[in-house]
C-alpha cells in the first residue's frame, strides 16, 4: 500500500484535519512570464504552448469550476473539506490585488480549508508571499508549489525554463521564513540528465529545505519543442521501469517528514506523444510501491539504513 511506504499528502492532510481533504484543481486563467517576454520567451520546451493561444484556452469562471469540482468529489466520496489548487500555469502572475480576489473567491466556498498555489520560483515577490502568509495566520492551509524541475542550471537552460537554482533558493527560503510550506516539483527524465542528476537534485533540494515534493516523468506532448526533438531522435523518453527505479531511489533518500504530494504524473491522452505509459497514474504508482516492497524499503530507508518495518 502506498501509505505504508510513502508519507503522502493525503495521509498528512487526513491526520491534520481528521478526515479526507480533496483538492479541487483550478485554472484561473493566469498565463506565464516565460512566454510573454517578462522572464523569457517561447516557454519551457516541454510545455504545451498551444494552450496559450487566445482562442485555445477559455477557462470557466472560478465559481463554476469550484462547483463542478465539488460535485465530482461528492459523486465519489462523502468528503466535506477541500483545498483549492491553483494549478494551471503561473498562479502568482498577476497584480497582488487580483490574486487576492481570486484566492478569496475560492476560499469563500463552503468547506474550503486553504490553498495550494503552483508557480515559478522567479514569480513570487514579497507582496505575494505576504498575502499567502496572511492566509496562514488566519489558520488556513497554504502550500506554495514551486516548479524547480532540476537543480542543474545547464538542464534548466536546455529546457528554456528561464530561471535557475538561485531563484528557487531565494523563493523557497523567503516562503519558509514566513511559515509558508513549500512543495517542490521535480521532473525525472529531463534531456541530458540521468539517475545521478535526479539524486543530486534531491540532495540539493533537501539541503535547502522543503516541506513537500512532487515527482513526475517528463512527458512529450503535442505542440512543444520537445516533441520536435523527440521526433528527430534527439530526446529519448524514460521507460516505465527506469522511472520506477529512479522514483524508488529518490523516495528512499527522502526523510519521512517530507510529504510526497505526487510520485508520478499523467498527461491527457489527446496531447501525450510519449512515453505511452504516462496516460495512467495508478499502474505507475502501484509499480513504485511494488518496487519499494521488492527492495524491502520505504521513504527514508536509505538515510538510516533500515528496511520497511
Ligand atoms: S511549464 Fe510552466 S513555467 Fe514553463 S512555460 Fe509552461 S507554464 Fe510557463
Amino acid at each position: 500500500m502506498l501509505t505504508d511506504r510513502v508519507h503522502t499528502f493525503g495521509q498528512w492532510l487526513k491526520r491534520k484535519h481528521g478526515e479526507r481533504v480533496h483538492k479541487i484543481a483550478l485554472d484561473a486563467g493566469f498565463t506565464c512570464p516565460n512566454r510573454d517576454g517578462v522572464k523569457g520567451t517561447g516557454g519551457c520546451t516541454f510545455c504545451n504552448n498551444a494552450s496559450f493561444s487566445p482562442n485555445g484556452r477559455r477557462p470557466a469562471p472560478l465559481r463554476e469550476q469550484l462547483d463542478s469540482g465539488r460535485r465530482g468529489i461528492a459523486r465519489r466520496t462523502r468528503a466535506s473539506k477541500y483545498l483549492a489548487y491553483f494549478q494551471a500555469y503561473t498562479n502568482t502572475y498577476a497584480d497582488v490585488g487580483e490574486l487576492k480576489r481570486q484566492y478569496d473567491e475560492a476560499l469563500a466556498m463552503d468547506g474550503m480549508i486553504g490553498l495550494a498555489v503552483g508557480t515559478r520560483p522567479d514569480c513570487v515577490p514579497d507582496a505575494v508571499l505576504d498575502l499567502l502568509a496572511d492566509y496562514r495566520q488566519q489558520g488556513l492551509e497554504v502550500i506554495l508549489e514551486l516548479g524547480l524541475q532540476s537543480a542543474f542550471d545547464d538542464t534548466l537552460d536546455r529546457v528554456n525554463r528561464g530561471h535557475g537554482l538561485k531563484e528557487y533558493i531565494h523563493a523557497c527560503l523567503a516562503a519558509r521564513r514566513r511559515g509558508i510550506p513549500v512543495c517542490t516539483h521535480l521532473i525525472v527524465g529531463l534531456p541530458g540528465e540521468d539517475v545521478w542528476h535526479c539524486k543530486e537534485t534531491l540532495n540539493i533540494v533537501l539541503d535547502i529545505g522543503t516541506d513537500g515534493l512532487k515527482l513526475h516523468p517528463l512527458h512529450v506532448v503535442k505542440h512543444t519543442l520537445l516533441a520536435h526533438q523527440w521526433r528527430r531522435g534527439q530526446y529519448a523518453p524514460l521507460s516505465r521501469e527506469e522511472y520506477v527505479g529512479i522514483a524508488a531511489d529518490l523516495i528512499e533518500r527522502t526523510p519521512w517528514d517530507v510529504v510526497y504530494h505526487r510520485v508520478t504524473g499523467t498527461a491527457p491522452t489527446e496531447l501525450l506523444l510519449a512515453p505511452s505509459w504516462c496516460d495512467q497514474k495508478w499502474p505507475v504508482v502501484n509499480a513504485v510501491v511494488a518496487e519499494l516492497e521488492r527492495r524491502g524499503t520505504r521513504q527514508g530507508s536509505a538515510l538510516n539504513g533500515i528496511g520497511a518495518s
